[in-house]
């Protein structure tokens, strides 16, 4: 298939299977031909609203069927959609509007109160709509009659997650978007054919390209998006029950689910593939994961904002369990990508060297909103520079490390967290973990690990230590455990480590 945009999927599916369900949310559906009139609807409500194409507009709420219909809209139209993490603080949601100069900014259910906190600290506010009233409009307005948006001009304006610094604004085409989620045979690629009557569940955040993206990825696929408002274990259990064939999930997430009560009494003969990715995922939940869910097919994804997230899959069949090397991987690049491992130089390093990994790619950003030199920095001869230290084997998959910001210098030798972390979540006390480096006159840094007891539990920090000693190398052991009572995570899930280090650095502790 050659098409690439919203306009194009959405007529397309709605000539195909019209009366098919494309979006569904509890007890709300609408089908492909109820999703080509409505989306022509809310382009009528956009021109009402004197948005034009070109103009940024925000959706500040949890995932809903109104916020696809409002995004799949701009996306035909060309206005520039911005989801907004509901889960942020109301100077975080300033700052993002501040940066877009929204025009609109559209809430969902509840969080009517903390768009006007955001909008207070606002010199130039964007116009505020709640969700009742733009279902209202859209009901009453008559389908526009409008020239869809050429295919490479700016229609998602996804912030990153803000795990190593502020949020920055990936701008994003219809062809970033459908560039990698074309559905159809592809080598290797079994999970790019979908059959009739697949469903995609869409439980993580709209605001993360995990889950917009699923969006997109239902659209090119023709299948059902089962929108959940906010990831809960249950949820996705319920889901997986009522016929969900497919779903992503971070790390985290999985491991709420894996680790369930439920679990062990849910049918999951319905799922097909399981994508999960989005931060390092430790070993031993992954095979938990694999054991628990025995049929369906697992897919690491890795990717980023920038690159419209997945660039890098790792098969079902490299999962095996039998410890094959293979499953610490993040996989290989998809059809269309390539990967490279460059030096500080720039240049090219050979296999199995680590270096930071760079990616060029048709879904690769147009680049970062208002801020030029870090989208030069990024984006060179169109290749995006990840800011994450991997290296490569013979066969092209690749082995993240872990952020280059993040790593550990310790008398002389890289730490990468990740691993250090992998092989602590290991122990049987260990619930969650995070390593950081802490400023030490001896070592310059210190490795230095966050323990969370899983309930019932109680943490030997010696005990912890003489475990990580005989998994791996003498420097990579911590010097010190601190137990803590949870991990401060971003609503991607991803571990703040930036906020466990900063009382060490400051001076705090
Ligand atoms: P910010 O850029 O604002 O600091 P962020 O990098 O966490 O936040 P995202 O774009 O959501 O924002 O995440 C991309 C990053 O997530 C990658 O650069 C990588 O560090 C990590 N990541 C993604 N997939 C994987 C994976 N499969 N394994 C390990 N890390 C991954
Ligand atoms: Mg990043």
């Amino acid at each position: 298939s050659t098409m690439s945009s919203f306009d194009e999927y959405i007529r397309h599916w709605a000539a195909i299977k019209p009366d098919a369900v494309a979006l569904e949310e509890g007890d709300e559906r609408a089908t492909f031909a109820e999703l080509d009139r409505r989306t022509a609807q809310v382009v009528a409500l956009y021109r009402q609203l004197g948005v034009s194409p070109g103009d940024r507009i925000a959706w500040l709420g949890k995932n809903s069927k109104l916020y696809f219909e409002l995004f799949y809209a701009a996306g035909r139209y060309g206005a520039v959609m911005v989801p907004i993490g509901w889960r942020l603080a109301a100077p975080e949601v300033a700052y993002i509007l501040a940066d877009t100069g929204a025009k609109v900014l559209f809430t969902g259910a509840g969080l009517g109160e903390a768009a006007e906190k955001a909008c207070a600290e606002l010199a130039d506010p964007p116009k505020l709509l709640g969700c009742d009233r733009v279902r209202a409009a859209i009901d009453a307005a008559d389908p526009a009659d409008f020239t869809p948006v050429a295919p490479d001009e700016a229609v998602l304006q996804l912030y990153t997650s803000g795990t190593t610094g502020n949020p920055k604004g990936a701008v994003l085409s219809n062809r970033n978007l459908f560039a990698l989620r074309q559905p159809g045979e592809r080598a290797g690629l079994d999970w790019a054919v979908w059959e009739e009557d697949e469903a995609i569940l869409i439980a993580m955040p709209c605001a993360h390209i995990g889950g917009t993206g699923l969006g997109v990825m239902a659209m090119g696929g023709g299948a059902r998006a089962i929108v959940q408002s906010e990831f809960t274990p249950e949820g996705v259990l319920e889901a997986f029950e009522q016929g969900a064939t497919r779903m992503f999930i971070v790390p985290a997430a999985l491991q709420m689910v894996v680790q369930h009560p439920r679990a062990k009494t849910t049918d999951f003969s319905a799922v097909k593939y399981v994508f999960y990715g989005a931060a390092p995922i430790p070993l031993d939940l992954l095979r938990e994961a694999v054991r628990t869910i025995p049929n369906a097919g697992f897919v690491q994804c890795y990717g980023m904002t920038e690159t419209t997230g997945t660039v890098a899959v790792l098969p079902p069949g490299d999962h095996d369990l039998a410890g094959n090397e293979r499953m610490r991987s993040a996989g290989h690049a998809v059809p269309g990508t390539q990967l490279k491992i460059v030096g500080e130089d720039g240049a090219e390093l050979p296999r199995g060297q680590v270096g930071e990994l760079a990616v060029k790619s048709p879904s690769n950003m147009l680049g970062y909103w208002n801020l030029p030199q870090a989208t030069r920095e990024a984006l060179q001869d169109g290749w995006m520079h990840t800011g994450d230290a991997a290296y490569m084997d013979e066969d092209g998959y690749v082995f993240i490390q872990d952020r280059i910001k993040d790593m550990i210098i310790s008398g002389g030798e890289n730490v990468y967290p990740a691993q250090v972390e992998s092989a602590i979540y290991g122990h049987p006390a260990v619930a969650e973990v995070a390593v950081i480096g802490v400023p030490d006159d001896h070592w310059g840094e210190a490795v230095k690990a966050c323990v969370v007891a899983k309930p019932g539990e109680e943490i030997d920090p010696e005990a912890i230590i003489a475990w990580t000693r005989e998994r791996l190398a003498g420097f990579k052991v911590p010097k010190s455990i601190k137990v803590i009572a949870a991990l401060p995570r971003n609503q991607s899930g991803k571990i703040l480590r930036r906020e466990l280090r900063a009382p060490y650095w400051e001076g705090r502790e």
